[in-house]
């Protein structure tokens, strides 16, 4: 049985009204694009919100949450067929094929990074990881919520596996240490707010090549 690792309840809810902020939503979509099933369940969500549309009072909206969930139906469904890909790599799925891609940058042994120029939410913004088969970034913790969603390639932490579409949440609560366990580099899209905490002295060393 192979587990598969979703996005929380509440996150997805938030995606489906258009209240997650762009860097998570950039995220979230990429998963959606991976897992079928978690897109229909978003789609539905979506239409039930905008039949609320159509028979309630807009005045017991709250503020403008539907108009922004409708705008996101509009952008989801129109945008894609006619934007022209903007990046050199056509392996990514769509929605990441929107934004333009700052150049890799060295982030350790075996660890490349490079920028999504998608909106920033404040610190919160959206990179590219890509890990080498047996590397490991450094062990870490988070000053804000990293939401990590696989691409190619797997990882394992010390207590689970993630796979590619699979979608892990973590913030200052989580201490791990994501490990390549995949033939192939694990490719990962990750929406990171404020800097990871490295531990240690080889965290201190580390430190300044994981800023972005
Ligand atoms: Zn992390």
């Amino acid at each position: 049985l192979i587990a598969t690792r979703n996005p929380s309840e509440e996150r997805l809810l938030a995606y489906a009204a258009g209240n997650l902020s762009p860097p998570e939503a950039v995220v979230l979509a990429a998963h959606l694009a991976l897992r079928p099933a978690n897109r229909a369940w978003v789609d539905r969500l979506q239409a039930v919100g905008g039949e609320l549309l159509e028979t309630t009072s807009p005045s017991r909206l709250s503020d403008g949450a539907l108009s922004r969930a409708m705008a996101r139906i509009d952008a989801d469904g129109g945008e894609a067929a006619i934007r022209p890909a903007l990046n050199d790599m056509p392996e990514l799925p769509e929605p990441l094929r929107r934004y333009e891609l700052g150049p890799w940058r060295w982030a350790g042994p075996g660890i490349r990074v490079r920028s999504v120029q998608a909106p920033r939410d404040g610190q919160c913004r959206v990179i590219l990881l890509k890990i080498e088969p047996g590397r490991e970034t450094p062990r870490h913790t988070h000053e804000g919520v990293e939401l990590t969603c696989v691409l190619s390639g797997a990882y394992a932490t010390e207590t689970e596996r993630f796979d590619v579409g699979d979608f892990e949440e973590a913030d200052g609560d989580v201490m791990h240490q994501p490990r390549v366990v995949s033939d192939e580099p694990c490719l990962c899209v990750v929406a990171l707010a404020g800097e990871i905490q490295l531990p240690g002295l080889l965290g201190r060393l580390m430190q300044p090549f994981m800023r972005l």
